[in-house]
């Protein structure tokens, strides 16, 4: 029973933004890196605890050089760095589930803890064959290409709610309620990780219930950038995205990875 962990770090308890910019600039982003930590290796532990006989843990958050690595489990191993071939570095058909930990809701949630899809700076929303969509619905189908459901995340309320629509019964913890981009009343970090450990093992246990998630194919993505020049960019430089209105372009592939 073999799992992957995708650790971000804007979704773990007592974690907000800065005012106008993102994690990275925020004066709790050292405590958003340990928290990240600790609530990956809660999850690892349950995992482990329920029968697991592999985990690895995925550090992702930007330049996915973040977590501690020497306060994880020492049963875990590690993917870290970047170029991998796809996202879940590691991930096999055969493996019993991925997992989400610290992520965050969508962009285009109203009081989402930071919330966003791949870049805060970048776009107003993504569509997926016309329905918006985050990081925990696009990743969940990379995972779904190689037949591995979506087995517990790990969020703020929106996120929570995020992932009950698009996976319902999934294991959940709600680490924090959002009340802005840069607001929140969260758990205690202690009864954070103390959850998750519960809901991973949950999740470990419930594993062989959960169905693999995915968009279908062809899937037609559309964006909607911030800035009109990121548009006007992005469909000019021959990589098969059209403009249909000045901010929004759109692209059709075969798979979600054609493109994540
Ligand atoms: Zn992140």
């Amino acid at each position: 029973m073999k799992f992957v962990i995708g650790v971000d770090c804007e979704g773990p308890a007592c974690v907000v933004g800065a005012p106008g910019g993102s994690l990275n600039d925020s004066r709790n982003l050292d405590f958003a890196r340990l928290q990240a930590t600790r609530e990956a290796d809660a999850c690892a532990r349950g995992l482990f605890d329920a029968g697991a006989t592999r985990v690895i843990v995925w550090d992702n958050h930007g330049g996915s050089l973040n977590l501690h690595y020497d306060l994880l489990d020492e049963r875990c191993e590690i993917a870290l760095g970047g170029g991998f071939e796809h996202r879940w570095p590691g991930l096999e058909q055969g493996f019993a589930g991925v997992a989400f930990v610290g992520y965050h809701p969508m962009d285009n949630t109203v009081d989402g803890v930071i919330c966003h899809s791949f870049s805060s700076a970048a776009f107003q929303w993504i569509k997926i064959n016309g329905k918006e969509a985050g990081e925990l619905a696009i990743d969940a189908a990379v995972a779904g290409e190689f037949g591995v459901p979506p087995v517990f995340v790990s969020t703020d309320d929106k996120g929570v709610a995020e992932a009950q629509a698009f996976f319902p019964g999934i294991e959940t913890v709600t680490t924090k309620i959002g009340l802005g981009w840069n607001g929140a009343v969260s758990k205690s970090p202690k009864r954070a990780i103390k959850e998750i450990y519960e809901g991973a093992k949950r999740a470990a246990q419930r594993a062989k219930e959960m169905k693999p998630f995915r968009f279908g194919s062809p899937i037609t993505i559309t964006m909607r950038y911030k800035r009109i020049e990121a548009a006007q960019a992005a469909s000019r430089n021959k990589t098969g995205w059209t403009r249909i209105d000045p901010y929004t372009v759109e692209k059709t592939v075969e798979r979600v990875s054609d493109h994540w």
